[in-house]
Parts: C-alpha cells; sequence; structure tokens
C-alpha cells in the first residue's frame, strides 16, 4: 500500500490552531491588545463594527514593526517575546506562542499597517485566509494599526456558532475590562459602530476601578497592600454592605495578567464568611505580583488559568492580607460589632432567650404566592395565598398523601382565623405540623414517611409557572414602584439587561435605559415580591448569564427561569407556619410539583421503614 501520511499545507495547520486560540470575536481584540501592550503601547484604541463580526481594529502607540517582522509576526511560532523554553518562566508578557497572528490571518482579511518610531515610512501587509496579497511600503503613523475583517470568512460552522451581537460584544466589552484593569496607566478606548463604551486615559487603579463600574464603587473599596518574600498583594476589595448578587466585579491578576482561580475566590469568599448579606460576592480587584518563576503561565492558550508553585502559601497570604483589610476598615466582627454601617452576623438564636429575629420591612397587604386571578373568591374565606382555580384538580392528589394520618397531637393548634375550610381536619392538622427545618427545608409527615420539600427550589416553581402563564396569556400586569429607582451597571451588564428589556417587559417590568449603562425601574411584575426590585434586576442578570447558550436562545422562558430563581425566597429565610402551609399548598397546585424549572428535584419522601430501620 502507498504511504498515505502527508504533512498539512501552513495555512490548514494555522486554521486549526485558529480554533484554539480564536474562538469569537473577542479572542480576537484580546490578542491584538495584549500585542499593542506587550508593544509598549501607551495608548490602545479599539474601534469595533457590528459586535466584531464586520470590523475590529486595534490602533496602538507601540514599537511598531520593520518591514521583515511585519512579514514574519504572521508566521505560525514566531515571536519575539522568548528564544528559549525556559524563558517562558521568566515571561514578563502577556504573549509569548507566537501564534495569535498567524491565527487570525488564516480566518480573517487582515490589514496591518505598522512603523517604527524611528523610520519614515511604515509597511502595509494585506493577508487573507493565510495568502499575502499585498505588502508595501506606506506612509502611516508610528506604532501599529491592524484591522480584522471579515472574521471567520472561511470558517462558516464558527460564524453560525457567534452568538447575538449584544452577547459578543458582552464578551469584548468583558475582555477590555480585564485589560483596562490590569494596566491603569495605559489610555484605552473601545467604540462600537461609532459609539464609545469607554474613553479611559491613562491612570491608577482605583480611578480606573470607578471609571469601569461607576462613581458608587469608589466607597466601597478598602485598599490590600502585603509584601511577603513570597508575593506583593495590592489592589482593592468591597465592603460587604456593597456586595451584589450579581458577578462581575470579581477580578484576579497575577503579574498584570487577569487569571481565574476559583480556589482563591474560594479564600476570599471564606475570609468574608458570615459578613456578608446572604448569597451576594464582594467586589475584589486584587493584583499578585511575583517571581515568574514560581507560576505556569502555559496551561491553555487562552491563558486565563495560571498555576501557582506553592498555592497554599498564596492562599494564606491572601486570607491574611484581606482579613487585615477588613479588620483595619472595622469590619471583621471581631474587632467592632457596633459599627455604624457593619454587617449582620447571624448567630443562633436559642442561647440567647428572648431575642427577636429581626424583621424584614414588609408589606403586610402584599402576598409573594399571589396569583393574577385572585383566588379569594374561591376560597371563600379570604386567603389570598389559595390557588387559580384551574389548577386545583392536582391538589387533590397532594392531599391524598396526607390521608389516614393521626392527627399530630404534641402541636398546639394554630390559632384558626384565616385558614380556608377546604381539607379535611387531619390533613389540616398535618400540613400544619410541617416544620420549616435549618431554615432550608419543609418537612411534613405524609401517609408513607416524611416528605422533605427544598422551600428555595418549591418557591422558584410556583413563580416560574405563575410567571409562564403570564407570558402565555398575555396577562402582564405591572406593579408601579411608588419610589422609582435608578441603577447603574457596568457596561457588560448594561448590554445585556438592554437586549432583554422587551421580554421583561412582556412579564411586567417597566424599565427605562437612561443611556450611559443607567436605567430606572417604574414597575415590577405583579406576580413578584417586589420589596427590592434592583436586587431582582441583578440576580436575574446573573442567573441569566449562568444559563446555557441553547436556553438563552428561548429568551423568555430563560428569563422566566431566572427571575424565578432570583426571586424566590432564599435559604436561611425563616417562614411563618401560615407560609409554610401556602407554599406546599401552591406548590402541589403547581403542573410540575416534583422539579424546580431548572430540573432539580423539589421534594423527596424518607419512608417510614427508613425511621424504624434508623432506631434499631
Ligand atoms: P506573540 O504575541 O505570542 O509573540 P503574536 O502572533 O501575537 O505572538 O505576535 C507575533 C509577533 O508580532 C510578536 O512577538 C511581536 O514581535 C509582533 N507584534 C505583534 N503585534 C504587534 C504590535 N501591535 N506592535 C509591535 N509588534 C507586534
Ligand atoms: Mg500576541
Amino acid at each position: 500500500m502507498a504511504d498515505i501520511i502527508q504533512l498539512l499545507p501552513d495555512s490548514v495547520a494555522n486554521q486549526i490552531a485558529a480554533g484554539e486560540v480564536i474562538q469569537r470575536p473577542a479572542s480576537v481584540v484580546k490578542e491584538l491588545v495584549e500585542n499593542a501592550i506587550d508593544a509598549g503601547a501607551t495608548q490602545v484604541k479599539v474601534n469595533i463594527k457590528d459586535a466584531g463580526r464586520t470590523l475590529i481594529q486595534i490602533i496602538d502607540n507601540g514599537c511598531g514593526m520593520s518591514d521583515t517582522d511585519a512579514r514574519m509576526a504572521f508566521e505560525r511560532h514566531a515571536t519575539s517575546k522568548i528564544r528559549t523554553a525556559s524563558d517562558i518562566f521568566a515571561i514578563r508578557t502577556m504573549g509569548f506562542r507566537g501564534e495569535a497572528l498567524a491565527s487570525v490571518a488564516a480566518i480573517a482579511d487582515v490589514e496591518l499597517r505598522t512603523k517604527e518610531h524611528d523610520q519614515d515610512l511604515g509597511t502595509f501587509i494585506h493577508i487573507s485566509g493565510s495568502t499575502i496579497i499585498t505588502q508595501e511600503a506606506v506612509r502611516c503613523d508610528s506604532g501599529t494599526n491592524i484591522q480584522v475583517k471579515n472574521l471567520f470568512f472561511n470558517v462558516p460552522a464558527r460564524r453560525k456558532f457567534l452568538k447575538s451581537n449584544p452577547a459578543e460584544l458582552k464578551h469584548i466589552i468583558n475582555e477590555i475590562q480585564r485589560i483596562a484593569l490590569s494596566s491603569p496607566e495605559i489610555s484605552i478606548s473601545l467604540h462600537h459602530n461609532g459609539a464609545a463604551i469607554y474613553e479611559l486615559s491613562g491612570t491608577n487603579k482605583r480611578v480606573r476601578i470607578v471609571s469601569i463600574f461607576g462613581k458608587n464603587i469608589n466607597q466601597s473599596l478598602i485598599p490590600l497592600d502585603t509584601e511577603t518574600s513570597l508575593v506583593k498583594i495590592t489592589g482593592f476589595i468591597g465592603q460587604p454592605q456593597y456586595a451584589r448578587k450579581i458577578f462581575g466585579e470579581q477580578f484576579f491578576f497575577v503579574n498584570k495578567r487577569y487569571m481565574k482561580h476559583p480556589f482563591f475566590h474560594k479564600a476570599i469568599m471564606q475570609t468574608y464568611e458570615k459578613i456578608l448579606p446572604p448569597s451576594t460576592i464582594p467586589s475584589y480587584f486584587i493584583y499578585f505580583d511575583l517571581d515568574p518563576a514560581d507560576i505556569d503561565v502555559n496551561i491553555h492558550p487562552t491563558k486565563t488559568e495560571i498555576k501557582f508553585e506553592n498555592e497554599s502559601g498564596i492562599w494564606q497570604i491572601l486570607q491574611a492580607s484581606v482579613r487585615e483589610a477588613l479588620g483595619k476598615f472595622n469590619i471583621v466582627p471581631s474587632i467592632d460589632f457596633d459599627q455604624a454601617g457593619s454587617v449582620e452576623i447571624p448567630m443562633p438564636l436559642r442561647n440567647f432567650g428572648d431575642v427577636h429575629v429581626p424583621e424584614i420591612k414588609i408589606n403586610p397587604a402584599y402576598n409573594p404566592f399571589e396569583t393574577q386571578t385572585p383566588a379569594k373568591s374561591h376560597s371563600g374565606t379570604g386567603s389570598s395565598f389559595a390557588s387559580p382555580p384551574v389548577q386545583r384538580s392536582n391538589q387533590a392528589n397532594w392531599q391524598s398523601m396526607y390521608k389516614g394520618l393521626e392527627p399530630n397531637f404534641d402541636e398546639k393548634p394554630e390559632p384558626q382565623e384565616d385558614e380556608p375550610v377546604q381539607f379535611r381536619i387531619e390533613e389540616q392538622q398535618t400540613v400544619k405540623s410541617s416544620v420549616q427545618f435549618k431554615n432550608k427545608y419543609i418537612l411534613t409527615p405524609v401517609k408513607s414517611g416524611l416528605m422533605v420539600i427544598d422551600q428555595k427550589r418549591a418557591h422558584e416553581r410556583i413563580l416560574y409557572e405563575r410567571l409562564m402563564q403570564v407570558i402565555e396569556n398575555h396577562e402582564v400586569a405591572s406593579q408601579q414602584q411608588l419610589f422609582p429607582e435608578t441603577f447603574e451597571l457596568n457596561a457588560s451588564d448594561a448590554t445585556l439587561l438592554t437586549s432583554i428589556l422587551p421580554d421583561l417587559s412582556a412579564l411586567g417590568f417597566d424599565i427605562r435605559d437612561f443611556g450611559k449603562n443607567s436605567f430606572i425601574i417604574n414597575g415590577t411584575p405583579g406576580v413578584l415580591n417586589t420589596s427590592s426590585p434592583l436586587e431582582i434586576i441583578e440576580g436575574l442578570l446573573e442567573e441569566y448569564k449562568n444559563s446555557p447558550a441553547n436556553l438563552q436562545e428561548k429568551a423568555r422562558e430563560t428569563i422566566a427561569i431566572s427571575l424565578a430563581q432570583a426571586s424566590a425566597i432564599p435559604y436561611g429565610h425563616a417562614l411563618k407556619p401560615g407560609e409554610i402551609s401556602e407554599l406546599i399548598d401552591s406548590l402541589f397546585a403547581c403542573q410540575t410539583p416534583n422539579f424546580s424549572p431548572k430540573g432539580k428535584k423539589i421534594l423527596s419522601i424518607m419512608p417510614l421503614d427508613d425511621f424504624e430501620k434508623l432506631l434499631k
């Protein structure tokens, strides 16, 4: 048989490599801006058209390239940044693989203009799908101006795989944020279709953070400053009372390189433990500086993961540094409990006799489980928790689980004021003997054993079905805010919110876009608890961002899921006995009471036998 193995032509090899390096327009932006920074630029301008599909242009005032280098730069593994493998462990530049330009040129139309500062003439290169079309001398500014057009023109699968323009733009904005934060001394601008998203002049870290995330963040920032022989840690952490439900203000940088590090994130969350409002994440902007020999940046071409030689050492220094900073600002509980504006620390109440659980201010007339079609007439007793009549049929099924149960005599009967007369007496007693456990589960005796209900998932299911009903029946009802709330988001969240505003208004939100990433909430869906609409919006964006892409295509449903998740009663929230039975009632009025909208199990029954076995 004839030999069949051949070397791939460079253009094919480059295209394959491009699949690794360039996943989306944002990857091009990242690679090219990093090249500008490596070239010593103090000014970088980024112009984007159609979220990068049509044009990505980066203009820098860095060192520029000679005509031979300009040609060479597009070869694979061509780099000026390292010479030997060991250089990787002394790396201070962003790039070193020499893959980016070759990859970009393999899958797009690239025009490069570059000139060194001491030259009169520069070089122009036009290269498309790895083929050089032109190279000639030109008059141009010192530095480099690179235009990438028609990205993925020869990789239709990749092009098709791109998400909507707002989603792709959001990725680009995220990359620019990371770079802008890692190199605050560099002026950087981002324009999309001619409109400015960022125009940031070179400054220090604090001012850069404020100019990206809005002036409100300024008062929250606590500086970090710790230097040890292993690592230097600088930057800022946010005060716990400013922590938000939304990810997006958490950044680690190592030797000016952005990195993701779930383990160090955990270190920070641990330090903040007990001083954060429930399910919030503190902001942090943390810069590690250490000997490049102590880290490995060569994990993956997109390089956001970094391995540390002495990870546990850094973990400890990081925690100490954060703790010290919180302590200096009287935030750590052991230092000062009474400080005005300090945070609530949850404590076990049983040892404290008469201490009252602090109550959240609520509108007593407002009922989170109430539906659009109040069921008062149907229940006949004025309990607004009852479910819409159409769904009553399911309820019969769940009530049958309680049949045959003995009334629980250990429990004093609750005052019967508002109780709908809809169960037989023993069922009522049993539902009433349901208890909340760890402020997270509801335990309720059923015929075959003990049913455990996850309270948050249950409430998610209830809200989700109500929201879907609003969408399907077009019965939008908005609850107008007495005091419309204005808020500012960072650019990427603002783009996301703008893109889903029409869907949100179909659900009953009345939110107006003010421009400059500011919004005002005038109204919220009638079916939701509206005590803090901003929190719901933040929670919604967070859930939505983390939904799988295929779900995001079914935008309304995903928004309904995300909204339900964001507004469901959180774990840790104590329920009154009346609320517990209403929750059970509403849950079993749902079409699918067993699973949360994201498909997680809501309830399970521990069989009687198991109890007997337990006690053998
Ligand atoms: P790497 O950055 O890993 O070295 P690239 O493919 O991104 O690989 O770039 C190849 C080379 O081209 C770089 O090493 C650098 O010498 C040169 N280069 C790329 N972009 C610029 C720029 N904006 N200014 C000056 N030189 C550049
Ligand atoms: Mg590079």
